[in-house]
């Protein structure tokens, strides 16, 4: 799916699935119990190959805002 491996595939084990709702259980079985989750956020390279892909269409790609330390200080 995400070719830097960003997103991976993997079952989702019996205690998390209890926390899902009805509507997630159910298109949980229909995907035979495996869900993608994000294994590498900071491998992502914004190609939008996933976005364009996902069966669900749940994913978005939200620019991400990076500040260094002395951005973040109040300014004297
Ligand atoms: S946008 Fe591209 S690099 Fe980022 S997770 Fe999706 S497929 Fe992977």
């Amino acid at each position: 799916m995400c070719p830097y491996n960003v997103l991976q595939i993997r079952t989702v084990p019996r205690e998390e699935k209890a926390k899902f709702s009805l509507m997630g259980r159910v298109k949980l079985y229909v995907h035979s119990g495996k869900q993608a989750f994000v294994a590498n956020p900071d491998a992502c390279r914004g190609c939008g190959l996933c976005v364009q892909v996902c069966p669900e269409k749940a994913i978005k790609l939200q620019r991400a805002v990076q500040r260094t330390i002395e951005q973040s200080l109040p300014a004297d």
